[in-house]
């Protein structure tokens, strides 16, 4: 091979290759705890490894949750750490248009429906099927409301009554007409179970998005190549599967990395009050202090 040709493939090879975009992802509905040190770190690091582009995104569609002292508190906390990222930030609730144009793409091809059951009605249902096919995130969805015919629904819509929407998820792989896989960096190809995943809800009753659909319209509209985050969402994966296909997005790669547990064996999370990186640092912890626990507790 000439010197020329090496040159040349290496050439098509950089263009070809494509580059590491990686995101941390946090939702301002508290202040930082080890558990996301580890998962923002690890995250930077994927990208930043592979001389790839880090991003920062904040998860702040859940209105009645977020606060913007969180919200601030997470720069301080991650400047604090050491992170750089990407400007500017994107922020979930100024991209709502994003999310209802691809609500309106799944609507036009059918596959949505409106969904009027009541925390109450669902809890309900819950109890009176235990053995029901379940989630990490509760029992999977009955299909109550699949079945509605049109006149009731559009009576109910009329009438004001409030409604999430939810994907037909068997339709929407009837639509695709193949099986689909992702791939996770630690554990290989995985097969999406669609009944796994049951009709998950993409416009919620008082936001029209819901997680599952703007996690996926935010990675792609950022091109995110690589998604890092706690196993503890491995399961919502399939269901993004099935969006990213169905709106025509590439699909990324995957890596669900373990989560950080204390020194009692219990996984750090907000609501258990896990110590706060803020409590850390007033208590005189350097960026150095925190790279060591996550290390020890890894
Ligand atoms: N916002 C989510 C959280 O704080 C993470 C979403 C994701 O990484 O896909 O748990």
């Amino acid at each position: 091979m000439t010197t020329e040709n090496t040159l040349l493939s290496h050439s098509a090879l950089s263009t070809t290759a494509p580059l590491t975009v990686t995101r941390f992802a946090p939702s301002p509905t508290g202040l930082l705890h080890l558990g996301h040190a580890y998962s923002a770190l690890f995250a930077e690091a994927a990208a930043t490894d592979k001389g790839g582009r880090f991003l920062l995104r904040l998860e702040d569609i859940d209105v009645g949750r977020c606060r913007p002292e969180f919200e601030a508190a997470i720069f301080e906390d991650l400047q604090w750490l050491g992170l750089h990222w990407e400007t500017p930030v994107r922020r979930q609730s100024d991209h709502l248009d994003d999310h209802a144009a691809a609500l309106a793409h799944l609507d036009d091809a059918g596959l949505l429906y409106p969904c009027f059951c009541t925390r109450k009605d669902l809890a309900r249902e819950a109890a009176m099927s235990l053995s029901a096919p379940h989630s990490p995130d509760g029992p999977i969805y009955p299909g109550t409301c699949r079945n509605l015919d049109k006149t009731t629904r559009e009576e109910r819509i009329t009438s004001g009554a409030p409604h999430a929407l939810r994907l037909d998820t068997a339709k929407a792989m009837r639509t695709i007409g193949r099986p689909l896989t992702f791939t996770d960096s630690a554990r290989g190809r995985i097969d999406v179970q669609p009944e796994d995943c049951g009709d998950v809800v993409l416009a919620r009753k008082d936001i029209a998005t819901s997680y599952h659909l703007a996690v996926v319209v935010d990675d792609a509209r950022q091109g995110v190549t690589l998604i890092t985050r706690g196993e503890d969402l491995l399961h919502a994966t399939p269901v993004h599967r099935i969006l990213q296909t169905l709106l025509g997005y590439s699909e990324p790669l995957y890596h669900h990395h373990a989560l950080l547990h204390g020194p009692d064996g219990a996984r750090y999370a907000k609501r258990d009050g896990a110590v706060t990186l803020a409590a850390l640092r007033d208590k005189g912890a350097t960026p150095e202090d925190i790279r060591q626990m996550i290390q020890d507790h890894a």
